[in-house]
């Protein structure tokens, strides 16, 4: 027998996932967002379950765009932090990866790109996140200059929403009308909705929908769970108990020895910590299925084990099933107790994590 900790991947959920992309925007085109090794699940495994149904897929780098490559996707592929440095540009070009172009300095090196190096790009525009991009006063310049760049065929342009995920929200309001009014006479294809904008902002469609987190089953919006969504996680983390020990009343659990148990109690061990990406500031309370039912964690996380109070199932024993998060218990739940977001767990997981396609 080896470490039971693993990942179970769904290959179902994540299709049925991208049918609710289809369902809410079902005119847009849609961008299967696959950066960081897909939300933690598999560069290659994700790419290739969807790689039939969706439209294109965006990544952050360069090397995951060869990853993409490598693993046979022909759908084009978006670079959404664009190029780094102008000696990128040939292996852009000979791998169709699509740069995203937000800085002067990318339309410098753009400039000097033979047209032997044909590209499509995408420009971003700075509609209120204040990160990346272009403000809307000057992209007609940006335009005008990406079309005197030789290498440069086709130019399509997106913007980002900052906070999408809050109901009726005044900003998200007006990067929507912002970027339309830019756009309205621009004749590019457009782009600003990620997976709170399919879910929540109709208006955000446009031509290409950029969903992420929505693909992988968790909830995008403050006020509604996966599961009102009609999303399916994809990523079911799960381990094993490894120990149950009979504990007396003021015994102190783990690491620091914080946490002291209040009565004579069995504490169970599980065979998973912050070293496989179960995140370290879970405080104790923190919910654990057991044999499929909720149980607190106690004391602190280690590297490679969590401990349970197991008052709740006297009966539980060495090899019981633990489900850390997945089908059952919501990533969000643990994202909210540990004070992080779904998103941040679900790339976390670390590489000694096998995954397991179901
Ligand atoms: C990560 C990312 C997305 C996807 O965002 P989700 O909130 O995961 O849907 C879309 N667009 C860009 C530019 C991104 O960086």
């Amino acid at each position: 027998m080896s470490r039971p900790a693993r990942a179970l991947l769904d290959a179902g959920a994540l299709k049925h996932n991208l049918q609710q992309v289809r369902h809410h925007a079902p005119r847009a085109r849609v961008m299967a967002v696959v950066k960081a090794n897909g939300y933690g699940h598999g560069l290659a495994w994700v790419a290739r379950t969807l790689s039939e149904s969706t439209d294109a897929f965006g990544v952050s780098s360069i090397e995951e765009g060869v990853q993409l490559r490598l693993a046979g996707v022909t759908r084009p592929v978006c670079l959404l932090e664009g190029f780094f440095t102008a000696d990128e540009l040939p292996l852009l070009s000979k791998q169709q990866l699509e740069p995203v172009v937000h800085s002067e300095a990318q339309l410098r090196a753009l400039a000097t790109a033979p047209a032997s190096s044909p590209l499509t790009v995408w420009i971003k525009v700075d509609t209120g996140m204040h990160r990346l991009g272009f403000l809307p006063a000057v992209v007609p310049d940006v335009l005008k200059q990406l079309r005197n760049c030789p290498a440069v065929t086709k130019v399509r342009i997106m913007s980002h929403f900052a906070r999408a995920e809050f109901p009726d929200d005044r900003v998200t309001r007006s990067q929507i009308e912002d970027f339309a009014g830019l756009t309205r006479s621009l004749a590019l294809e457009t782009s600003i909705a990620n997976s709170a904008g399919i879910l929540a902002w109709p208006a955000s469609h446009l031509d290409w929908v950029r969903p992420g987190i929505m693909l992988y089953g968790a909830s995008p919006l403050m006020n509604k769970a996966a599961a009102q969504l009609d999303l399916r996680p994809v990523m079911t983390l799960e381990s094993a108990l490894i120990a149950v020990q009979p504990r007396k009343k003021g015994d102190a659990i783990g690491y620091g020895g914080d946490w002291r148990c209040p009565e004579d109690m069995p504490v169970g061990v599980a065979a998973i910590g912050y070293g496989d990406g179960y995140p370290r500031h879970a405080p104790p309370g923190t919910p654990v299925l057991v044999n499929g039912r909720r149980v607190p964690t106690v004391g602190r996380v280690s590297m490679d084990m969590i401990t349970l109070d197991l008052r709740s199932q006297p009966q539980a024993k060495i090899g019981d099933p633990v489900l850390l998060w997945g089908r059952g218990l919501p990533v969000e739940e643990v994202a909210e107790s540990a004070g992080t977001l779904s998103y941040e767990l679900l790339c976390h997981v670390t590489e000694r994590i096998p995954r397991v396609a179901v």
